[in-house]
């Protein structure tokens, strides 16, 4: 029995990043509005072609955007914050995303748990909704004779949307304002004769879901009255306690992901009413891996066995992977073969709705496939039998910190230092390049890192920082740096995904078991050592962010590729030590970034990651001083696992938090010493000594002065000298107004 399929979204940047290029360009005033509207249209079209001709029967459209999809909705509904309000058009639309002078953009986040961001919808008490469908609709009239009733608008749900808000005011009443919109919106299609829609409610994954059921039920009963089917698409997780009232709301169909959580168990449990249409998403939006049919038969045939109207579609959006994994030819042909890019996808999702029957030449293919990627990457035995030697004292420092503290480098009290990076000047990015065409030897590459490190020390010290750092010229990015000198870890040369607006970003893919063959950063290390008394900080990025960045094996628990790298980064921190590392900074910036949509599988997720954390850093000696950093965090509901990392230092984003960050931390009772971040490094303001001495006393004011560090709230990377030399003085300076005015002396 063949089924029918269906897509709920598609990459939106361009096979080669035409979006970024027309984007920069036009932003830049090198190229018109008429021209960035083309390459848009150009993408738009060629996505739905892609799918038509993988023959998807409900094409997911609408959901090409100039920066957000999101952002596109607050203008379908005039949800437009009152700063923006005098202005109009793509200026109004930009000014949304990015801000301009004097006027703050609006807020951005991570979609779910995704990394991808939106930007936040402001809504005000008095929010006065007002439609303004006439280019979504263009784009629906587009598309229906492109794709005549293959073409399925794409719609976000007014509950999603506002539970994704920042707002003012009462819920019900806010959404009671939006649903005539929605019906308007409805009624326009219903006239255009569009077959069916979908509604993207991917909040009701979430922990909140539960507690939207009157929301959800009155949304869909108005909607559902217009007439068009509805189609309620849920992803990145399972529907949980909604269950039972989402699969009986009055629409034609619901989506469920069946790759992530345990949708599967709840269809079995409660079965699916047999007049709507499920939305079986089996193919993983979210991973780049092809299906394992041995895995995915089975569960395409349990859940035939509880309903028939079913319908193949991937998980979530294609927009989180990336186009086309043919591209890769550089990559070794095994893996290649099990790369599963959007395109890839769409065939799998055809493939699994015409079933095992006339399919049986190409599932043996993929199987056969599978088993040759199996041969080309077997498991590392040294890696696996280190790792099952691992006992709870592995991952425990010699002594505790009380003990330790004493032991570890006495600075004078507010000690200064850096987070890692300095300015990466595109005469830095150009000797990478060079060194990548072979147009400079690896001797001359060396050389010219080490002038850079030097000159950065020499600035350091002119600075007067205490503890110094040797600022990160030799990565790219602080994953795919380490990433590539790793065994199990392989990079695309096309697989971009968007990040944001005209940001992508090429995750790396774990491949295979994690080792590492040698040293990764003591030479350079060494280097920036050898030019000064002072003590520099060994810099690494932690395990928990290398996966979380990356895209991950699909035959191994994320918990134990967490594991495999944490010992690879063990064996680092060991070296670094031996080189003469008095103190080594284990980032982990996306730490919370993991964190599952649902709640209470937080503890199970942070259970694992700070192993993997300390399993890292449970090698250094006492006198070793282990530091971390984390930036955009909260740490109010997470503090006993960040005291569980038993990390020395930690050091925060303070500076745009008002404190409110560092109060977290201190209400929670923290007392190893905590870096607080002063210095905004996102703004190109530079801080003034006032500004600094401000925020420290208030800092002061929360933590003992002994457990304060001073620091920048994260790398300096993205900064130009000119703005981090002035700055830096200025903390320096700030600091020692404050060592003053408290009379406080070395311990
Ligand atoms: N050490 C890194 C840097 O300074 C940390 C970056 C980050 O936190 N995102 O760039
Ligand atoms: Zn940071």
């Amino acid at each position: 029995m063949t089924l029918a399929t269906a897509t709920l979204g598609y990459p939106r940047i361009g096979k080669n990043r035409e979006l970024k290029k027309a984007l920069e360009a036009f932003w830049g005033q090198k190229s018109d509005e008429a021209t960035l509207r083309q390459t848009v249209q150009q993408i738009r079209l060629a996505n739905w072609q892609t799918q038509k001709d993988a023959g998807i029967d409900h094409i997911g459209i609408g959901d090409m955007s100039l920066y957000d999809w999101v952002l596109d909705w607050i203008g379908r509904l005039g949800l437009i914050p009152q700063r923006f309000q005098h202005l109009a058009g793509l200026d109004q639309y930009f000014a949304m995303a990015r801000g301009r002078e004097g006027i703050p953009a609006l807020e951005m986040t991570k979609w779910f748990d995704t990394n991808y961001h939106y930007l936040v919808p402001e809504i005000a008490a008095d929010m006065e909704p007002k439609a303004d469908f006439a280019e979504f609709l263009a784009v629906v009239d587009h598309a229906q004779r492109v794709l005549g009733s293959r073409a399925v608008p794409m719609i976000l749900s007014p509950v999603t949307l506002l539970c994704l808000s920042r707002r003012e005011g009462d819920f019900l009443a806010h959404l009671h304002r939006l649903l005539p919109l929605y019906r308007e919106l409805l009624t326009q299609l219903a006239a255009r004769g569009t077959a069916e829609v979908q509604f993207h409610e991917p909040i009701l994954v979430t922990s909140q879901g539960v507690g939207l059921r009157t929301a959800i039920e009155t949304t869909y009963t108005e909607l559902a009255a217009v007439g068009v089917p509805i189609q309620v698409m849920t992803y990145f997780d399972d529907l949980g306690d909604t269950y039972p009232w989402v699969v009986a709301l009055p629409v034609a169909g619901i989506g469920l992901d069946f790759t992530r959580g345990r949708n599967l168990e709840l269809l079995q449990k409660y079965g699916f009413p047999s007049d709507k249409t499920l939305g079986v998403g089996l193919v993983d939006g979210r991973n780049i891996w092809k299906i394992r049919p041995q895995r995915v038969m089975p569960i395409r045939e349990a859940i035939q066995k509880v309903t028939k109207n079913l319908r193949l579609q991937p998980s979530a959006s294609l927009q989180f992977i990336p186009y086309s994994a043919q591209r890769e030819t550089n990559l070794p042909a095994p893996l290649r073969q099990v790369l599963s890019f959007a395109e890839q996808k769409l065939a799998e999702v055809v493939l699994l709705a015409h079933g095992g029957e006339g399919n049986a030449e190409k599932l043996a293919c993929l199987e056969a496939q599978w088993q040759a990627f199996a041969q080309f990457s077997p498991a590392n035995p040294t890696v696996r039998e280190r790792l099952h030697q691992v006992t709870p004292q592995t991952l425990e420092r010699a002594l505790p910190y009380e003990q330790r503290r004493p032991l570890q480098p006495q600075l004078p009290p507010l000690p200064t230092t850096t987070i890692g990076s300095f300015p990466q000047t595109s005469e830095v990015r150009q000797l990478r390049v060079k060194r990548k065409r072979g147009e400079i030897t690896q001797a001359e590459y060396e050389a010219a890192i080490d002038a850079e490190i030097a000159r950065c020390i020499r600035y350091q010290e002119e600075a007067g920082l205490d503890v110094l750092v040797h600022g990160e010229f030799e990565r790219t990015d602080m994953v795919e740096f380490f990433g590539q000198q790793l065994a199990g870890f392989a990079f695309t040369e096309h697989g971009w995904v968007q990040s944001y607006g005209s940001r992508c970003v090429r995750p790396p893919i774990i491949y295979a078991d994690v080792a590492r063959p040698q040293p990764m950063t003591v030479r350079e290390f060494r280097v920036a050592q050898s030019l000064t008394q002072k003590i520099v900080k060994g810099m690494l990025t932690g395990p928990v962010t290398m996966i979380n960045w990356s895209f991950t094996r699909d035959d191994l628990p994320r918990r134990e590729q967490a594991l495999q790298i944490a010992l690879a980064l063990r064996d680092e921190v060991a070296d670094l030590e031996a080189a003469g590392a008095k103190m080594v900074q284990i980032d982990e910036p996306a730490l919370r970034e993991g964190l599952p949509l649902k709640r209470e599988r937080w503890d199970e997720y942070l259970s694992w990651a700070v192993d993997a954390f300390r399993l890292a850093a449970g090698v250094a000696k006492p006198e070793t001083q282990i530091h971390t950093h984390m930036c955009y965090s909260e740490f109010g509901d997470i503090m006993p696992h960040i005291e569980r990392l038993d990390a020395d230092v930690l050091s925060i984003e303070n500076s745009r938090s008002n404190n409110e960050t560092l109060w977290q931390i201190t209400r929670a009772g923290y007392k190893h010493q905590v870096g607080n971040g002063v210095y905004d490094v996102h703004s190109p303001v530079v801080p003034t000594v006032a500004q600094m001495v401000h925020q420290l006393k208030s800092g002061i004011a929360h933590l003992p002065l002994q457990q304060i560090w001073v620091n920048p709230d994260c790398g300096l990377k993205t900064r130009r000298w000119e703005e981090v030399i002035p700055a830096l003085k200025n903390m320096v300076a700030a600091a020692k107004i404050l060592r003053e005015e408290t009379h406080a002396t070395p311990e």
